[in-house]
């Protein structure tokens, strides 16, 4: 209940008649949770005499809350919209990890609910083992290197050859899976070129699943590992592309630029929300050597992707002499689309929305003995 008053002397004879109907009907008000608030006009500043409720003096407030709303002795509404915009701000942090999920796709991942956890980068292999031939005897079970790792849970996400024996040919590997008490959890997607031999212009592509008792990869891949729990992440949201870098080169050369030789790597994931971008998806090894860029360029199929779409991958601002592949995201969508991200080719209406995990060391797999630049674009 509140009393509202012209004057002090108002008020006193409006608690009197409250006094007087609680005790003629057995009532008692709760001294203790009565305040008086007095509305200032201007700056002007007043010395109150006390006013008393059942002869105990009321505590005098600067604001109190009715209806769920602030009102302040000056009647300004600062303290209103101040709860108002924390308020939000806890409504907000407790969708990130909504977004996230539905972002990431992993609905189906039951035990991921965030991207932190002891996160730390593993690069595979590397291209020397695609290029200029394959080296089919390339195969790593993430499953089984988690485990060597003494990792559980884990969970593992990122960009990666497909493992080609699974479905007999080459393919893009859209990483994505947990191990929970030894589970695997299956959320990989692989991408391949349809029909398979399909010429470059004719082709298209074909995006499946990964069952739970396939857990390979292929030579080469970039991943975050970490135990797939809510923390602290960078989040980058974008629209529109003014220059001339990817979403995820802009994120690289700003950090690069910041940290300077402090090398930052992180691990996670982006969605295109809107706009088009440009993927490759691998055909099947070439018989051929592919020896320069412009060969590696006349062998891989493109293709522009609509969004939504998801990816997953790494960067990383340095190499520290590992012979890094210093970013490398793929990512798929629900309608089919997938492949390796190269840039978005609609700059005015792209947006990003990116989570990504800061890594605290990476761990150098199979590091290829004889290396080269080719086909790491
Ligand atoms: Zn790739």
């Amino acid at each position: 209940m509140v009393l509202l008053s012209p004057s002090i002397s108002a008020l006193k004879v409006l608690l009197n008649v409250c006094e007087r109907y609680a005790e003629a009907h057995g009532l008692r008000y709760n001294v203790k949770k009565s305040e008086l608030l007095v509305f200032k006009s201007g700056s002007k500043t007043y010395s109150t005499p006390p006013v008393t409720l059942n002869g105990t003096e009321l505590e005098k407030m600067t604001k109190f809350k009715y209806l769920g709303h602030w009102v302040t002795e000056n009647l300004s509404d600062d303290v209103d919209l101040e709860r108002e915009r924390r308020a939000l701000a806890v409504r907000c942090n407790m969708l990130a990890p909504l977004v996230l999920h539905r972002c990431f796709h992993v609905s189906q991942i039951e035990n991921v609910t965030g991207l932190t956890g002891d996160a730390k980068l593993i690069e595979l292999g590397g291209p020397p083992y695609l290029l200029p031939l394959v080296q089919r005897d390339k195969l790593y079970d993430l499953a089984k290197l988690a485990g060597y790792l003494h990792r559980d849970p884990a969970f593992i996400a990122g960009a990666g050859a497909g493992p080609w024996p699974y479905i007999g040919v080459n393919c893009e590997g859209i990483i994505n899976l947990t191990v929970s008490n030894g589970t695997v959890n299956q959320g990989t997607r692989i991408t391949s070129v349809e029909p398979v031999g399909a010429a470059k212009g004719n082709s298209g592509y074909l995006t499946r699943r990964l069952p739970n008792n396939e857990t390979r990869s292929a030579l080469l891949g970039n991943y975050l590992l970490s135990e797939g729990k809510p923390g602290k992440v960078l989040k980058v949201v974008v629209k529109k592309r003014i220059g001339e870098a990817n979403f995820i080169t802009a994120i690289r050369e700003a950090l690069k630029n910041h940290y300077g030789d402090k090398v930052v790597g992180l691990g996670g994931t982006f969605v295109v929300r809107a706009g088009r971008v440009k993927h490759h998806v691998m055909p099947d090894f070439s018989a051929t050597p592919i020896c320069s860029d412009a060969e590696v360029d006349a062998w891989l199929h493109y293709f522009e992707m609509r969004a939504p779409i998801t990816h997953v991958g790494t960067l990383v601002t340095g190499d520290h002499g590992l012979d890094l592949r210093v970013q490398h995201f793929h990512g798929w969508g629900e309608h089919g689309d997938g492949g390796h991200y190269h840039y978005d080719t609609t700059p005015d209406v792209v947006e990003y929305e990116g989570y990504f995990a800061l890594a605290t060391a990476v761990v150098r797999v199979d590091r290829p003995a004889h290396t080269h630049a080719v086909g790491r674009d």
